[in-house]
């Protein structure tokens, strides 16, 4: 299996590099051509304006919507949640332009700026092992985003309870908290809707690798159908 990484900016490297562990090739892309050479994709965290300045000059917004829309697994991790959700909140100013296909409302900036990224261990059911591993996973969440709402389709995998002393970023449409006077809050932290998966935050800067086997195991599932019809094909 050759998965595709989205290499416009961000992390791009790190999540190569785990894919590596894992034994598959990870490569990267940069053109909208080079999209017909993978059957799966991870778009990375980063920031979501820059890459969507990047996406456009390079013209990959078309055939990534179509990669989605074909039904193509796709991973999005923080940035690259922003990138897939169908709207987007707490811009500056204006917005940008999204990949779209994942039925959510995300806040770019829910967690606040640089200096407020923290982690946190993040309760995931998915992720418990048969043989009774943990189902907590360390997440790293660097400006990190949350899916505020989500649509039928959308099944939640893991949501975070936001600390009542947290304080959440001022410009957020999400309204001012104060320190120590907030209720607390939950929100969604990762999300599954049919071939695409999203995560607030970044596996990728962890030693743990469940998230990126999960995903894996999301595609290759979708990839046997792929490849049992075309089994069909050759052979007729
Ligand atoms: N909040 C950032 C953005 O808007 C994403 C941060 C990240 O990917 N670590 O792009």
């Amino acid at each position: 299996m050759v998965v595709g990484v989205l290499a416009l900016q961000g992390s791009f490297n790190e999540h190569i590099a785990v894919l590596r562990r894992l034994g598959v090739k990870g490569v990267e892309i940069k053109k909208p051509e080079q999209l017909d050479n993978v059957s799966s994709l991870i778009i990375p965290g980063g920031e979501s304006t820059t890459m969507a300045k990047l996406a456009e000059f390079h013209k990959l917004f078309p055939a990534l919507r179509e990669f989605v829309k074909i039904g193509k697994p796709v991973w999005g991790t923080c940035a690259g949640l922003i990138f897939l959700a169908d709207k987007a909140v707490g811009q500056k100013q204006g917005g940008q332009e999204l990949v779209g296909g994942l039925d959510c409302t995300v806040h770019r900036n829910f967690f606040g700026s640089q200096i407020q990224s923290f982690e946190a261990d993040v309760s995931v059911p998915e992720l418990a092992s048969k043989e009774g591993g943990p189902e907590t996973f360390r997440g790293v969440f660097i400006r990190a985003p949350a899916i505020l709402e989500v649509g039928p389709e959308v099944e939640v995998l893991a949501d975070y309870l936001v600390p009542s002393n947290k304080v959440l970023y001022s410009s957020s449409t999400v309204e001012i908290q104060e320190e120590n006077s907030t209720p607390e809050k939950k929100v969604i932290v990762a999300v599954k809707q049919g071939s695409l998966l999203g995560t607030a935050f970044h596996p990728e800067l962890t030693a743990d690798t469940r998230w990126h086997s999960y995903f894996l195991k999301m595609a290759s599932e979708v990839g046997d159908g792929a490849s049992s019809s075309s089994i069909v094909a050759v052979g007729e």
